[in-house]
């Protein structure tokens, strides 16, 4: 049999396309991809896509989306497993000619009968090994007109053990488990037996994948062995529970990540805050794609559940806003407010707003949100108005506008503008900023109202506030 034996690292992400790429999923790859990274090997991505019922294309272009969008590249593949029947039913055949596996033609309705002695017995269910050949040994009959299912002959002796790279030492005992079938009556290979032999195909050295793969693991060390493949090393990731603490749902995490991109998540920030989800380097919070392939080991991984923390991400993507350039920002808010059907072409400078807005806002959504109003008429709420837009600060505003119309356009005499307004009018600067940020935005928070004054820019400040003030 083939072998390839590896000579660096290589890992894989091996999802099943039954579904968008989320957070859980994201994280496996993630850290598939970074220890790939930080030893210089490769990193090879398999879509396991033999369960034909559940596999859609479109989950795997979701898939291949999630992982483009948080830059997670891979140097081989996708392999997809439906493209490799030849391969496992070739390799099952060899097993076979080596007496390493067998046909067994028991019935469905043999089988239940089996066990339910079995359990009749007090004993764990399991396959007696009734057509598993042994020397002097005699084989049932074959029935006539049954197509038999392949079964790989399972040591009966001894132990498998494996130290996993983040749960520990783990052993189990070869009398726990039955000859597993490898093939079914149609000759398609079965899912545990796919993963086996492509793992040894591609070279995999490390195997990192989620703790619902663990029970999994001894059967494809078996087989492996059987094989005379080297065995990789296995690092299992424990499960994300949800900020309740119970498993994730959709409200958070169970969602595709790329619904991270639509709720206006930074793919910087999203990195950063899985890199966390189990994984860390002493108290660092905060720490860029380059820094964490550097730091990045199996051997920090905490083999206890992460939980996942909306608060702790909104923070982390609030700060990589506030890090991002205004111009990269403008970019993508400006592709957000078209989807709004909101123009930015011909209004203020978008940059501008960026600057402006930038460290006040968690998401990018909640930064299109608070520029939009820049953009779009702006009708103020009545109980705004009635509350701020004072007969007082009116007349403020009044000689304010005056002002307005002549003087430079920059933020020193905005100022200097509104502190003689104030003055004039025995005024405090909430008097008179205050409904000067209702009637332009229709918010009475803003940043300093003189910056927005300057970025919102002379012709439509005076658009905004003359119909107010007549
Ligand atoms: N296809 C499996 C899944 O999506 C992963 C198998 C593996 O990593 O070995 O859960």
């Amino acid at each position: 049999m083939t072998s390839a034996k590896p000579s660096t690292i290589r890992t894989r992400f091996a999802p099943s396309p039954t579904g968008y790429l989320h957070i859980g999923g994201a994280r496996t790859a993630l850290f598939s991809w970074a220890f790939a990274r930080h030893h210089g090997g490769q990193f090879v991505l398999r879509i396991e896509d033999t369960d034909l019922e559940r596999s859609t294309p479109e989950a795997v272009q979701a898939i291949l989306d999630g992982m483009a969008w948080l830059d997670l590249d891979h140097d081989e593949g996708p392999f997809y497993q439906m493209q490799r029947m030849d391969r496992y039913r070739e390799v099952i055949g060899e097993l076979l000619d080596k007496g390493l596996a067998y046909k067994c033609y028991a019935s469905p309705e043999e089988l239940d009968a089996m066990r339910e002695e079995q359990r009749a017995r007090g004993e764990k269910p399991r396959y007696d090994g009734r057509w598993r050949p042994a020397p002097g040994k005699t084989l049932p009959d074959v029935p006539a007109g049954v197509d038999p299912v392949i079964r790989f002959c399972n040591p009966t002796e001894g132990s498998v053990a494996w130290d996993d790279l983040v749960k520990g030492r783990i052993e189990i005992s070869n009398a726990e488990m039955d000859d597993l079938i490898i093939a079914r009556p149609d000759g398609t290979p079965t899912y545990n037996f796919c993963v086996v032999v492509d793992d040894w195909d591609m070279g995999i050295t490390h195997v990192i994948r989620g703790d619902d793969h663990v029970n999994n693991t001894p059967r494809q060390i078996n087989i492996l062995r059987a094989l005379g493949a080297e065995v990789p090393q296995y690092a299992h990731l424990s499960m994300i529970l949800g900020d309740d603490g119970q498993k994730l749902s959709k409200r958070h995490g169970a969602v595709s990540v790329t619904q991270y991109h639509d709720d206006g998540y930074l793919p910087e920030a999203v990195i950063n805050y899985l890199a966390r989800l189990g994984w860390s380097h002493g108290d660092d919070e905060v720490f860029s794609r380059e820094q964490f392939i550097d730091w990045f080991d199996l051997t920090n991984i905490t083999p206890s559940a992460a939980q996942f923390n909306t608060e702790k991400l909104n923070w982390l993507n609030g700060l990589y806003i506030k890090q991002s350039s205004d111009a990269a920002l403008a970019a993508d808010v400006s592709s957000r407010l078209a989807r709004r059907q909101v123009n930015p072409e011909d209004g203020p400078s978008l940059d501008a707003l960026m600057g402006l807005y930038k460290d006040r806002v968690a998401t990018l959504n909640e930064l299109a949100d608070a520029v939009e109003a820049f953009y779009v008429d702006v009708h103020p709420a009545q109980d705004l108005l009635d509350k701020h837009v004072t007969d007082e600060a009116r007349a403020a505003l009044r000689d304010l506008c005056e002002a307005f119309r002549s003087i430079e356009w920059v933020k020193e005499s905005l100022s200097a503008a509104i502190k003689e307004a104030m003055k004039s009018h025995g005024l405090k600067m909430p008097q008179v900023a205050i409904p000067l940020r209702v009637l332009l935005v229709g918010q009475p928070q803003t940043p300093s109202i003189d910056a927005v004054l300057e970025a919102m820019g002379r012709d439509r400040v005076l658009a905004r506030l003359t119909p107010y003030l007549a």
